[in-house]
Protein backbone atom coordinates (compact mmCIF):
# COMPACT_ATOMS: atom_id res chain seq x y z
CA UNK A 1 0.00 0.00 0.00
CA UNK A 2 1.56 3.47 -1.14
CA UNK A 3 -0.38 5.78 0.68
CA UNK A 4 -2.64 6.23 3.53
CA UNK A 5 -5.39 8.23 1.87
CA UNK A 6 -8.52 7.55 2.54
CA UNK A 7 -10.17 5.70 -0.51
CA UNK A 8 -13.81 6.50 -1.86
CA UNK A 9 -15.88 3.91 -1.50
CA UNK A 10 -15.71 3.11 -5.40
CA UNK A 11 -11.71 3.14 -5.48
CA UNK A 12 -12.18 0.60 -2.66
CA UNK A 13 -14.54 -1.71 -4.77
CA UNK A 14 -12.46 -1.69 -7.38
CA UNK A 15 -9.60 -2.86 -5.58
CA UNK A 16 -11.24 -5.66 -4.08
CA UNK A 17 -12.70 -6.45 -7.07
CA UNK A 18 -9.46 -6.55 -9.04
CA UNK A 19 -8.30 -9.22 -6.43
CA UNK A 20 -11.07 -11.65 -6.57
CA UNK A 21 -11.17 -14.58 -9.54
CA UNK A 22 -13.71 -16.85 -10.19
CA UNK A 23 -13.47 -20.38 -8.30
CA UNK A 24 -14.42 -21.81 -11.40
CA UNK A 25 -18.33 -24.06 -12.16
CA UNK A 26 -19.65 -27.26 -10.21
CA UNK A 27 -22.72 -28.92 -11.27
CA UNK A 28 -26.13 -28.96 -9.65
CA UNK A 29 -29.07 -30.31 -9.35
CA UNK A 30 -31.54 -28.11 -10.79
CA UNK A 31 -33.26 -27.06 -8.34
CA UNK A 32 -29.97 -25.52 -6.71
CA UNK A 33 -29.54 -23.47 -9.31
CA UNK A 34 -32.10 -21.01 -8.20
CA UNK A 35 -30.31 -17.90 -7.22
CA UNK A 36 -26.93 -19.41 -9.39
CA UNK A 37 -25.30 -18.26 -12.43
CA UNK A 38 -25.49 -20.53 -14.96
CA UNK A 39 -22.31 -21.15 -16.62
CA UNK A 40 -22.75 -22.12 -19.98
CA UNK A 41 -25.39 -21.65 -22.61
CA UNK A 42 -28.03 -24.34 -22.18
CA UNK A 43 -29.65 -25.05 -25.52
CA UNK A 44 -33.36 -26.72 -26.40
CA UNK A 45 -32.98 -30.47 -26.48
CA UNK A 46 -36.50 -30.71 -28.01
CA UNK A 47 -38.78 -28.94 -29.31
CA UNK A 48 -41.97 -26.79 -27.19
CA UNK A 49 -44.22 -27.99 -27.54
CA UNK A 50 -42.97 -31.25 -29.04
CA UNK A 51 -46.00 -31.51 -31.16
CA UNK A 52 -48.92 -29.63 -32.56
CA UNK A 53 -51.53 -29.93 -29.70
CA UNK A 54 -55.30 -28.59 -28.88
CA UNK A 55 -55.20 -25.75 -26.75
CA UNK A 56 -58.97 -26.42 -25.64
CA UNK A 57 -61.14 -29.35 -25.30
CA UNK A 58 -63.15 -29.54 -28.33
CA UNK A 59 -63.13 -31.20 -31.49
CA UNK A 60 -60.46 -31.15 -34.11
CA UNK A 61 -61.72 -31.20 -37.63
CA UNK A 62 -61.09 -29.62 -41.48
CA UNK A 63 -61.97 -25.90 -41.63
CA UNK A 64 -62.95 -26.14 -44.81
CA UNK A 65 -66.15 -28.10 -43.46
CA UNK A 66 -67.41 -25.82 -41.20
CA UNK A 67 -66.52 -22.54 -42.29
CA UNK A 68 -69.95 -21.46 -43.43
CA UNK A 69 -71.36 -23.14 -40.20
CA UNK A 70 -74.41 -20.88 -37.91
CA UNK A 71 -76.04 -21.88 -35.00
CA UNK A 72 -79.33 -22.27 -37.54
CA UNK A 73 -77.54 -24.44 -40.22
CA UNK A 74 -74.45 -26.02 -38.31
CA UNK A 75 -71.97 -28.04 -40.43
CA UNK A 76 -72.63 -32.08 -39.31
CA UNK A 77 -69.39 -33.97 -38.96
CA UNK A 78 -69.04 -37.60 -38.31
CA UNK A 79 -67.15 -38.67 -34.78
CA UNK A 80 -63.90 -41.09 -35.48
CA UNK A 81 -61.83 -40.94 -32.55
CA UNK A 82 -61.77 -39.68 -29.13
CA UNK A 83 -58.22 -37.92 -28.38
CA UNK A 84 -57.55 -37.75 -24.66
CA UNK A 85 -53.75 -35.70 -23.70
CA UNK A 86 -51.23 -38.26 -23.39
CA UNK A 87 -52.66 -40.25 -26.78
CA UNK A 88 -51.11 -40.61 -29.99
CA UNK A 89 -54.18 -40.31 -32.83
CA UNK A 90 -54.45 -43.36 -34.65
CA UNK A 91 -57.06 -41.88 -37.34
CA UNK A 92 -56.71 -39.17 -39.71
CA UNK A 93 -59.37 -36.92 -40.06
CA UNK A 94 -61.36 -37.14 -43.39
CA UNK A 95 -63.75 -34.64 -45.12
CA UNK A 96 -67.11 -34.59 -42.95
CA UNK A 97 -65.06 -36.15 -40.12
CA UNK A 98 -63.76 -34.98 -36.50
CA UNK A 99 -62.31 -36.13 -33.70
CA UNK A 100 -62.87 -35.11 -29.94
CA UNK A 101 -60.13 -33.85 -28.60
CA UNK A 102 -59.07 -32.72 -24.71
CA UNK A 103 -56.41 -29.99 -24.38
CA UNK A 104 -52.84 -30.81 -24.59
CA UNK A 105 -54.20 -33.79 -26.82
CA UNK A 106 -52.12 -34.39 -30.18
CA UNK A 107 -53.75 -33.06 -33.34
CA UNK A 108 -55.00 -35.67 -35.53
CA UNK A 109 -53.43 -35.76 -38.97
CA UNK A 110 -55.96 -34.41 -41.53
CA UNK A 111 -57.37 -31.69 -38.83
CA UNK A 112 -56.17 -28.00 -39.40
CA UNK A 113 -58.81 -26.30 -36.36
CA UNK A 114 -59.99 -26.92 -33.21
CA UNK A 115 -63.56 -25.99 -32.55
CA UNK A 116 -64.09 -25.71 -28.72
CA UNK A 117 -66.98 -27.53 -27.35
CA UNK A 118 -69.12 -25.01 -26.52
CA UNK A 119 -69.50 -23.82 -30.10
CA UNK A 120 -70.74 -27.41 -30.34
CA UNK A 121 -73.32 -30.45 -29.80
CA UNK A 122 -72.70 -33.79 -29.89
CA UNK A 123 -74.95 -37.04 -29.99
CA UNK A 124 -73.24 -40.30 -30.04
CA UNK A 125 -71.00 -40.20 -33.55
CA UNK A 126 -72.81 -37.38 -34.96
CA UNK A 127 -71.47 -33.89 -34.11
CA UNK A 128 -72.84 -30.45 -34.74
CA UNK A 129 -70.57 -27.24 -35.20
CA UNK A 130 -72.39 -24.92 -34.41
CA UNK A 131 -70.17 -21.66 -34.89
CA UNK A 132 -66.63 -21.46 -37.23
CA UNK A 133 -63.72 -20.12 -35.39
CA UNK A 134 -60.47 -18.87 -37.43
CA UNK A 135 -58.87 -21.48 -39.77
CA UNK A 136 -55.99 -22.72 -37.36
CA UNK A 137 -57.71 -21.93 -34.37
CA UNK A 138 -56.76 -23.20 -30.72
CA UNK A 139 -53.89 -25.08 -31.69
CA UNK A 140 -50.32 -24.81 -30.43
CA UNK A 141 -47.67 -25.49 -32.74
CA UNK A 142 -44.95 -27.66 -32.31
CA UNK A 143 -41.60 -25.42 -31.30
CA UNK A 144 -43.57 -22.24 -30.80
CA UNK A 145 -42.16 -21.61 -27.47
CA UNK A 146 -39.00 -23.18 -27.67
CA UNK A 147 -36.53 -24.38 -30.84
CA UNK A 148 -34.65 -27.98 -30.53
CA UNK A 149 -31.03 -26.43 -30.47
CA UNK A 150 -31.99 -22.82 -29.84
CA UNK A 151 -30.08 -21.42 -26.73
CA UNK A 152 -32.68 -20.87 -23.81
CA UNK A 153 -31.11 -19.64 -21.37
CA UNK A 154 -27.74 -18.14 -21.77
CA UNK A 155 -24.14 -18.52 -20.20
CA UNK A 156 -24.33 -15.59 -16.86
CA UNK A 157 -27.96 -15.79 -16.63
CA UNK A 158 -29.07 -15.55 -12.78
CA UNK A 159 -31.48 -18.94 -12.59
CA UNK A 160 -34.88 -17.45 -11.13
CA UNK A 161 -38.07 -19.39 -11.19
CA UNK A 162 -38.64 -18.63 -15.34
CA UNK A 163 -35.42 -20.11 -16.22
CA UNK A 164 -35.63 -23.12 -13.66
CA UNK A 165 -38.92 -23.82 -15.33
CA UNK A 166 -37.67 -23.70 -18.70
CA UNK A 167 -34.55 -26.07 -17.56
CA UNK A 168 -36.87 -28.58 -16.51
CA UNK A 169 -39.00 -28.34 -19.35
CA UNK A 170 -35.62 -29.19 -21.22
CA UNK A 171 -35.47 -32.67 -19.08
CA UNK A 172 -31.83 -31.08 -17.52
CA UNK A 173 -31.63 -32.41 -14.26
CA UNK A 174 -28.26 -31.29 -13.50
CA UNK A 175 -26.83 -27.80 -14.88
CA UNK A 176 -23.48 -26.12 -14.34
CA UNK A 177 -23.07 -22.82 -12.28
CA UNK A 178 -20.46 -20.53 -10.88
CA UNK A 179 -19.20 -22.20 -7.80
CA UNK A 180 -19.90 -19.99 -4.39
CA UNK A 181 -17.19 -19.18 -2.08
CA UNK A 182 -16.87 -20.33 1.15
CA UNK A 183 -16.61 -17.63 3.16
CA UNK A 184 -14.76 -18.01 6.97
CA UNK A 185 -16.11 -15.49 9.48
CA UNK A 186 -14.51 -14.79 12.79
CA UNK A 187 -14.72 -12.09 15.12
CA UNK A 188 -12.27 -10.27 17.58
CA UNK A 189 -12.65 -8.92 21.11
CA UNK A 190 -11.36 -9.56 24.24
CA UNK A 191 -14.83 -8.06 25.54
CA UNK A 192 -16.94 -10.73 23.14
CA UNK A 193 -19.37 -13.28 24.63
CA UNK A 194 -20.58 -15.76 22.24
CA UNK A 195 -24.38 -15.93 21.95
CA UNK A 196 -25.02 -19.17 24.15
CA UNK A 197 -22.39 -17.58 26.80
CA UNK A 198 -23.71 -15.86 29.78
CA UNK A 199 -23.14 -12.21 29.36
CA UNK A 200 -20.37 -11.31 32.52
CA UNK A 201 -19.57 -7.79 33.35
CA UNK A 202 -17.84 -6.02 30.96
CA UNK A 203 -18.97 -7.88 28.07
CA UNK A 204 -20.86 -7.44 24.64
CA UNK A 205 -22.65 -10.14 22.81
CA UNK A 206 -21.12 -10.90 19.52
CA UNK A 207 -23.48 -10.07 16.99
CA UNK A 208 -21.51 -10.30 14.54
CA UNK A 209 -19.97 -13.75 13.53
CA UNK A 210 -23.84 -14.49 12.99
CA UNK A 211 -25.34 -11.00 11.19
CA UNK A 212 -21.92 -11.62 8.39
CA UNK A 213 -23.36 -15.23 8.53
CA UNK A 214 -26.40 -14.42 7.40
CA UNK A 215 -25.10 -11.82 5.03
CA UNK A 216 -23.11 -14.60 3.39
CA UNK A 217 -26.18 -16.74 2.93
CA UNK A 218 -28.42 -13.82 1.78
CA UNK A 219 -26.19 -12.95 -0.36
CA UNK A 220 -24.47 -16.09 -2.64
CA UNK A 221 -21.69 -17.35 -0.45
CA UNK A 222 -21.38 -20.65 1.91
CA UNK A 223 -20.33 -19.29 5.50
CA UNK A 224 -18.42 -21.28 8.05
CA UNK A 225 -18.27 -19.52 11.40
CA UNK A 226 -15.34 -19.56 13.78
CA UNK A 227 -14.68 -19.24 17.33
CA UNK A 228 -13.79 -15.45 18.14
CA UNK A 229 -9.87 -14.34 18.63
CA UNK A 230 -8.64 -12.85 21.87
CA UNK A 231 -6.81 -9.45 21.54
CA UNK A 232 -3.96 -10.65 21.05
CA UNK A 233 -1.14 -11.15 18.04
CA UNK A 234 -0.97 -14.86 19.11
CA UNK A 235 -4.72 -15.62 19.19
CA UNK A 236 -5.68 -13.65 16.10
CA UNK A 237 -3.14 -15.33 14.04
CA UNK A 238 -4.59 -18.84 15.38
CA UNK A 239 -7.76 -17.85 14.23
CA UNK A 240 -6.53 -16.49 10.85
CA UNK A 241 -4.77 -19.71 10.24
CA UNK A 242 -8.10 -22.01 10.57
CA UNK A 243 -10.05 -18.81 8.97
CA UNK A 244 -7.45 -19.85 5.39
CA UNK A 245 -8.93 -23.11 5.18
CA UNK A 246 -11.62 -21.52 3.18
CA UNK A 247 -12.15 -19.13 -0.04
CA UNK A 248 -12.69 -16.08 1.60
CA UNK A 249 -11.85 -14.57 5.15
CA UNK A 250 -13.63 -12.00 7.29
CA UNK A 251 -12.52 -10.76 10.67
CA UNK A 252 -14.82 -8.24 12.35
CA UNK A 253 -12.79 -5.61 15.03
CA UNK A 254 -9.71 -4.58 16.02
CA UNK A 255 -8.99 -3.08 12.15
CA UNK A 256 -8.74 0.34 13.61
CA UNK A 257 -6.08 2.61 15.53
CA UNK A 258 -6.64 1.21 18.88
CA UNK A 259 -3.80 -0.29 21.40
CA UNK A 260 -5.35 -3.76 20.64
CA UNK A 261 -5.85 -3.77 17.22
CA UNK A 262 -4.05 -6.53 15.92
CA UNK A 263 -5.75 -7.64 12.29
CA UNK A 264 -3.47 -5.54 10.50
CA UNK A 265 -0.21 -6.32 11.89
CA UNK A 266 -1.04 -10.14 11.95
CA UNK A 267 -1.46 -10.21 8.40
CA UNK A 268 1.46 -7.86 7.65
CA UNK A 269 3.48 -10.57 9.81
CA UNK A 270 1.80 -13.23 7.94
CA UNK A 271 3.25 -11.88 5.17
CA UNK A 272 0.14 -10.53 3.42
CA UNK A 273 -0.12 -8.69 0.37
CA UNK A 274 -2.17 -5.45 1.90
CA UNK A 275 -4.31 -3.91 -0.57
CA UNK A 276 -6.75 -0.91 1.45
CA UNK A 277 -7.40 0.20 4.50
CA UNK A 278 -9.85 2.96 5.75
CA UNK A 279 -12.44 3.99 3.05
CA UNK A 280 -13.97 7.61 3.47
CA UNK A 281 -17.48 6.65 4.84
CA UNK A 282 -19.64 6.09 7.52
CA UNK A 283 -20.35 4.07 9.23
CA UNK A 284 -17.40 1.74 7.76
CA UNK A 285 -14.53 3.84 7.46
CA UNK A 286 -11.72 1.42 8.98
CA UNK A 287 -11.55 -1.89 6.44
CA UNK A 288 -8.84 -3.63 5.88
CA UNK A 289 -8.16 -5.94 2.70
CA UNK A 290 -5.38 -8.41 1.80
CA UNK A 291 -4.49 -11.34 -0.16
CA UNK A 292 -3.02 -13.96 2.11
CA UNK A 293 -1.79 -17.26 0.18
CA UNK A 294 -4.14 -15.44 -2.54
CA UNK A 295 -7.52 -15.69 -0.82
CA UNK A 296 -8.88 -12.19 -0.20
CA UNK A 297 -8.78 -11.22 3.60
CA UNK A 298 -11.71 -8.54 4.75
CA UNK A 299 -10.75 -6.83 8.00
CA UNK A 300 -14.52 -5.32 8.66
CA UNK A 301 -14.97 -3.30 11.67
CA UNK A 302 -16.48 -4.24 14.75
CA UNK A 303 -19.21 -1.68 15.09
CA UNK A 304 -22.03 -4.26 14.18
CA UNK A 305 -23.46 -1.69 11.76
CA UNK A 306 -20.45 -0.81 10.68
CA UNK A 307 -19.59 -4.56 9.70
CA UNK A 308 -22.80 -5.35 7.70
CA UNK A 309 -21.99 -2.00 5.50
CA UNK A 310 -18.42 -3.29 4.81
CA UNK A 311 -20.23 -6.31 3.90
CA UNK A 312 -22.55 -4.82 1.58
CA UNK A 313 -20.34 -2.41 -0.12
CA UNK A 314 -17.09 -4.48 -0.30
CA UNK A 315 -17.79 -8.48 0.31
CA UNK A 316 -20.70 -8.64 -1.39
CA UNK A 317 -19.60 -7.40 -4.76
CA UNK A 318 -16.22 -9.90 -4.44
CA UNK A 319 -19.25 -12.58 -3.70
CA UNK A 320 -20.84 -11.82 -6.76
CA UNK A 321 -17.99 -11.76 -8.89
CA UNK A 322 -16.67 -15.33 -7.94
CA UNK A 323 -20.56 -16.69 -8.37
CA UNK A 324 -20.44 -15.24 -12.35
CA UNK A 325 -22.47 -11.93 -12.00
CA UNK A 326 -20.59 -8.84 -13.84
CA UNK A 327 -20.72 -5.19 -14.99
CA UNK A 328 -23.48 -3.49 -12.38
CA UNK A 329 -24.80 -6.82 -11.33
CA UNK A 330 -21.99 -6.55 -8.80
CA UNK A 331 -23.18 -4.00 -6.55
CA UNK A 332 -26.47 -2.98 -4.98
CA UNK A 333 -28.88 -1.91 -6.91
CA UNK A 334 -29.38 1.89 -6.82
CA UNK A 335 -32.59 4.00 -7.46
CA UNK A 336 -33.84 7.73 -6.35
CA UNK A 337 -36.30 7.95 -3.42
CA UNK A 338 -38.37 10.96 -2.04
CA UNK A 339 -37.47 11.33 1.43
CA UNK A 340 -40.28 11.32 4.13
CA UNK A 341 -37.94 13.10 6.79
CA UNK A 342 -34.91 15.51 6.56
CA UNK A 343 -31.18 14.14 6.70
CA UNK A 344 -28.05 15.94 6.64
CA UNK A 345 -24.42 14.54 6.59
CA UNK A 346 -22.36 17.60 8.54
CA UNK A 347 -19.34 15.25 7.94
CA UNK A 348 -16.81 15.09 5.25
CA UNK A 349 -17.30 10.82 4.56
CA UNK A 350 -20.05 9.78 2.33
CA UNK A 351 -23.04 8.71 4.53
CA UNK A 352 -25.08 5.26 4.30
CA UNK A 353 -28.22 6.12 6.26
CA UNK A 354 -30.42 2.68 7.28
CA UNK A 355 -33.54 3.57 5.45
CA UNK A 356 -37.24 1.82 5.12
CA UNK A 357 -38.25 1.98 1.33
CA UNK A 358 -41.43 1.91 0.12
CA UNK A 359 -43.43 2.34 -2.97
CA UNK A 360 -46.01 4.60 -2.74
CA UNK A 361 -47.85 6.44 -5.74
CA UNK A 362 -45.28 5.19 -8.21
CA UNK A 363 -42.07 6.83 -6.60
CA UNK A 364 -40.26 4.76 -3.11
CA UNK A 365 -40.50 6.92 -0.14
CA UNK A 366 -37.61 6.69 1.92
CA UNK A 367 -38.12 6.86 5.98
CA UNK A 368 -34.66 6.66 8.02
CA UNK A 369 -35.10 6.38 12.23
CA UNK A 370 -33.88 8.64 14.54
CA UNK A 371 -30.90 6.60 16.31
CA UNK A 372 -28.22 6.26 13.05
CA UNK A 373 -25.04 5.27 15.25
CA UNK A 374 -22.59 2.54 14.10
CA UNK A 375 -23.27 0.42 17.40
CA UNK A 376 -27.59 0.79 16.93
CA UNK A 377 -28.13 -2.70 16.05
CA UNK A 378 -31.83 -2.07 15.40
CA UNK A 379 -31.44 0.60 12.75
CA UNK A 380 -31.12 -2.35 10.41
CA UNK A 381 -34.87 -3.66 11.63
CA UNK A 382 -36.58 -3.74 8.59
CA UNK A 383 -33.78 -1.36 6.62
CA UNK A 384 -34.29 -2.56 2.57
CA UNK A 385 -32.18 0.43 2.01
CA UNK A 386 -29.64 2.98 2.22
CA UNK A 387 -30.22 6.55 1.75
CA UNK A 388 -26.44 7.59 0.10
CA UNK A 389 -25.24 11.54 1.54
CA UNK A 390 -22.60 13.08 0.28
CA UNK A 391 -20.25 15.24 2.31
CA UNK A 392 -22.56 18.64 3.23
CA UNK A 393 -25.49 17.10 1.55
CA UNK A 394 -28.86 18.15 3.53
CA UNK A 395 -32.45 17.23 2.03
CA UNK A 396 -35.57 18.68 2.90
CA UNK A 397 -38.55 16.11 3.89
CA UNK A 398 -40.30 15.48 0.07
CA UNK A 399 -36.55 16.17 -1.52
CA UNK A 400 -35.15 13.41 -3.84
CA UNK A 401 -31.90 11.25 -2.58
CA UNK A 402 -30.32 8.14 -4.13
CA UNK A 403 -30.83 5.21 -2.01
CA UNK A 404 -29.33 1.73 -2.79
CA UNK A 405 -31.53 -1.57 -2.28
CA UNK A 406 -30.63 -4.02 -0.08
CA UNK A 407 -33.86 -5.81 0.40
CA UNK A 408 -37.22 -6.24 -1.36
CA UNK A 409 -39.26 -3.06 -2.02
CA UNK A 410 -42.61 -3.15 -1.36
P1 LIG B 1 -13.38 -2.67 17.17
O1 LIG B 1 -13.59 -2.49 15.71
O2 LIG B 1 -12.72 -3.94 17.53
O3 LIG B 1 -12.67 -1.48 17.74
O4 LIG B 1 -14.80 -2.68 17.83
C1 LIG B 1 -15.65 -1.54 17.71
C2 LIG B 1 -16.88 -1.69 18.56
O5 LIG B 1 -17.63 -2.79 18.07
C3 LIG B 1 -16.62 -1.99 20.01
O6 LIG B 1 -17.57 -1.25 20.77
C4 LIG B 1 -16.87 -3.46 20.12
O7 LIG B 1 -17.26 -3.82 21.40
C5 LIG B 1 -17.93 -3.71 19.11
N1 LIG B 1 -17.81 -5.06 18.60
C6 LIG B 1 -16.64 -5.60 18.16
N2 LIG B 1 -16.83 -6.86 17.73
C7 LIG B 1 -18.15 -7.11 17.90
C8 LIG B 1 -18.96 -8.26 17.65
N3 LIG B 1 -18.42 -9.37 17.15
N4 LIG B 1 -20.27 -8.21 17.93
C9 LIG B 1 -20.79 -7.07 18.43
N5 LIG B 1 -20.09 -5.96 18.68
C10 LIG B 1 -18.77 -5.98 18.43
MG1 LIG C 1 -11.90 -4.76 19.18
Amino acid sequence: MSDDRMLSPEEAQQIVLDNVDSLGVERVPVLEALGRVLAVDVAARHNNPPHDNSAMDGYALRYADIKDATQQQPAVLEMVEDIPAGYVPQKVVGVGQTSRIMTGGLVPAGADTVVMVEDTRAEGERVEILEPDDEGSNIRLCGEDMRAGEVVVAAGTECGVGEISVLAAQQYTFVTVYRRPTVAIFSTGDELVEIDEPLEPGKIVNSNTASLAALCRAHGAVPLMLPSARDTAADTQRVVEMALTADFAISSGGVSVGEYDYVKQVLDAMGADIKLWRVAMKPGKPLFFCLIGGKPYFGVPGNPVSSMMSFLQFVRPAIRKVGGYSGADLYLPEARAVLDNAVENDGNRRNYLRAQLRYADGQIRATTRDGQGSHMITSMLGANGFVVLEPEQKVAVGGEVKVQLIGKVF
